[in-house]
């Protein structure tokens, strides 16, 4: 069975162009410079041959993203970690409560699902809101490191990963692994990361960083990993996409938004 994964955005917290900025990057003509903040959209036929709709995280850029891809439907939404640019659209899940006329369902590890419980008090305890008002129908399943989940009858397995000091997960969905924010793997997560089609990971910039891959820690990675294909995300506006391809090895690539990628099973 096919699982389909599109990046929904793939540039870093600020995006790209970012507020502010005339450097090269920021005033390219190539689409390809243009990064809405991180996230992707997972799809593929559930075992009546329905086809399913997933959203791993909901960035700010959310609602653009939607409407880009003419997204009817959205049958859960799986949380990396509970940064702003992961987050901050989850208002906008509230219309697709509306076009379904059914909750969604959410998940993510229970201190995210706390965090965005106190962030958005007023979609999650919406019976203390002064006035009635439209605000998104969200249930909420905690999920933990080690215990794979089935959505639509294909399994999700979490992926531990650290983002500086913090740990958030990544997901791998058959063979597609998605590995946002990140700057290191810890040993359990290796074995997981075996046999891939696709695997998407953090590439911020060519400099280190405290809480994310370089370009060159990236490689390193791919290296080990073998993955048949890999795409590098989360790409500051120090990159420019032209420039960068050209050098990356044969079977690496630069994200890019919209960019639409199959698993070969
Ligand atoms: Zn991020
Ligand atoms: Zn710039
Ligand atoms: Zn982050």
């Amino acid at each position: 069975m096919a699982i389909e994964i599109t990046l929904l955005g793939t540039g870093t917290s600020a995006g790209v162009p970012m507020i502010g900025c005339d450097c090269p990057v920021c005033t390219s003509s190539d689409p390809r410079d243009r990064r809405d903040r991180p996230g992707a959209m997972i799809r593929y036929a559930d075992s009546r041959g329905e086809q399913r709709t997933y959203l791993i995280d909901t960035t700010p850029d959310l609602r653009r993203q939607m409407i880009r891809h003419a997204v009817m439907r959205i049958d859960g939404v799986i949380y990396t970690h509970n940064h702003a640019d992961h987050i901050f659209g989850i208002d906008d899940l509230r219309r697709f409560n509306a076009v379904m006329g059914r909750p969604i369902d959410v998940y993510a590890e229970p201190r995210v699902i706390e965090y965005l419980q106190a962030t958005f008090r007023y979609i999650f305890d919406s019976a203390d809101n002064i006035n009635p008002s439209f605000v998104a129908n969200l249930i909420a399943h905690p999920i933990g490191e080690g215990e794979p989940f089935e959505l639509g009858g294909t399994a999700w397995q979490p992926l531990r990963l650290m983002h500086g000091r913090l740990p958030i997960f990544g997901y791998r969905i058959g063979g597609i692994a998605y590995c946002t924010d990140c700057s290191g793997i810890p040993p359990q997560t290796w074995p997981l990361l075996e046999n891939l089609d696709v695997l998407v990971i953090d590439g911020l910039r060519y400099t280190h960083h405290p809480t994310h891959m370089s370009v060159d820690q990236a490689l390193e990675v791919i290296e080990q990993v073998r993955p048949r294909r890999a795409y590098l995300t989360h790409i500051a506006h120090d990159i420019k996409h032209a420039d960068l391809e050209p050098k990356l090895p044969e079977h690496v690539f630069l994200a890019y938004d919209g960019l639409t990628l199959q698993s070969d099973e």
